[in-house]
């Protein structure tokens, strides 16, 4: 089968021949019917030799959707996941028996490093390929009738913004502004999502008119351009009060400060991008609004996805996808990287 490998520190991913994998005991085999290009596999991607996480070589792919069409010993008779059911993976896969896991953030399993359990696409053979292993069924939710292109990037940009956004929804209350920076593949849907759950009126942010405009059509009740002058265009919009939450899904040092400089008292800072800023520099008495709190969530947990599912069975969610085929996937994320996308990049094999 083809698939999209990652093989060499430092080189572009390509397109390989490699054996059609078969399911073990325990394990599921899915036709993938769609995989969706996420900006953080284009840190990975950059990591330099010696910092790269993962074995190599490495199919790509932490988005994932399918059909299943093979069931390893053991796995017959789970609900819904019956050969030719449609699905999407849940990819933080955990050891499923620790603390967190028994409460469904397998996200957070205290395990799955000393067991050796990777994400795919993230140390597992992932979803860019025509074929792909799921560890077990209960990392599948069954989609139904939804369209796998435009549901698989609810696995990750969906669910990443979604369980960030269920953390300060008590806060975000009528009356209230809630900040997104960054309105690429995750902000498009945190927009969605903070319309659809809260009262708040939303201000985007990001570096392009385009961007901009993007976030609009999607929800945004205001979008200011992300540059030196934002805290104080974002101040002129929600006044003294400042923002009750702010989701940064940027990351570097210029959005946290952006972050930091427009969060009101008791709000929440949410850095949700890959960047390599900080917040603490700024966290401490006199540094800022009265107890504002810093966090820094990754993706979610396995009730969120079924939540979120459920949430797209219901077409409130219109997530903007631009498809490519398995051999122009290098192109998806030459175009991620460039920041051409609008909306998010998904691979249909
Ligand atoms: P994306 O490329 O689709 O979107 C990024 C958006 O940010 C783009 O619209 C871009 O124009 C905008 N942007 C860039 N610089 C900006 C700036 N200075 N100010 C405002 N906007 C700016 O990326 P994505 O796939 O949505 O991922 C977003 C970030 O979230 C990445 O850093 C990714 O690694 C990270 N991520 C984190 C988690 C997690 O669990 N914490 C999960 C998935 C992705
Ligand atoms: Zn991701
Ligand atoms: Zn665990």
């Amino acid at each position: 089968m083809k698939a999209l490998q990652y093989r060499k520190v430092g080189e572009p991913p390509e397109i390989v021949e490699i054996d059609k994998p078969k399911p073990g005991p325990g394990q599921v085999l899915l036709q993938v019917t769609a995989a969706g290009a996420c900006h953080s596999d284009d840190f990975v991607l950059k990591a330099p030799e010696g910092q790269f996480p993962y074995p190599l070589p490495m199919t790509l792919g932490h988005e994932g959707a399918g059909r299943v069409v093979e069931l390893g010993e053991g796995t017959e008779g789970v609900a819904g996941i019956e050969v030719g059911a449609n699905v999407v993976v849940y990819g933080p896969w955990g050891c499923g028996t620790c603390w967190f896991c028994a409460q469904g953030l397998e996200n957070y399993c205290s395990r799955a490093a000393d067991l050796g359990i990777y994400p795919p696409g993230l140390g597992s053979p992932g979803a860019m390929a025509e074929y792909m292993i799921v560890d077990s069924p209960r990392h599948l939710v069954p989609i139904g009738d939804l369209d796998p292109v435009a549901t698989v990037p609810l696995t990750d940009a969906g669910l990443t913004p979604y369980h960030a956004i269920k953390l300060s929804l008590p806060k975000i209350v009528a009356g209230t502004d809630v900040v997104v920076i960054g309105s690429g593949g995750l902000g498009h849907v945190a927009i969605q999502l903070l319309r659809h759950l809260t009262p708040a009126r939303v201000i985007a942010l990001d570096v392009t008119e385009e961007k901009l405009e993007f976030a609009k059509s999607v929800g945004a009740h205001e979008a200011v351009l992300s540059d030196a002058n934002a805290v104080e265009a974002v101040r002129k919009i929600t006044g003294p009060a400042g923002a009750r939450a702010v989701f940064d899904f940027v990351g570097y040092q210029p959005t946290i400060d952006t972050a930091l400089g427009v969060v009101g008292t008791q709000g929440d800072v949410t850095i949700v991008g890959i960047g390599d800023g900080v917040a603490h520099a700024r966290i401490g008495f006199f540094g800022q609004p009265y107890e504002v709190a810093a966090r820094t969530p990754y993706w979610g947990s396995r009730p969120e996805l079924i939540e979120l599912i459920a949430l797209a069975h219901e077409g409130v969610l219109d997530v903007a996808t631009e498809t490519f085929s398995l051999d122009d996937a290098p192109e998806a994320y030459r175009r991620l990287s460039a920041n051409e996308l609008r909306g998010r990049a998904v691979i249909v094999p």
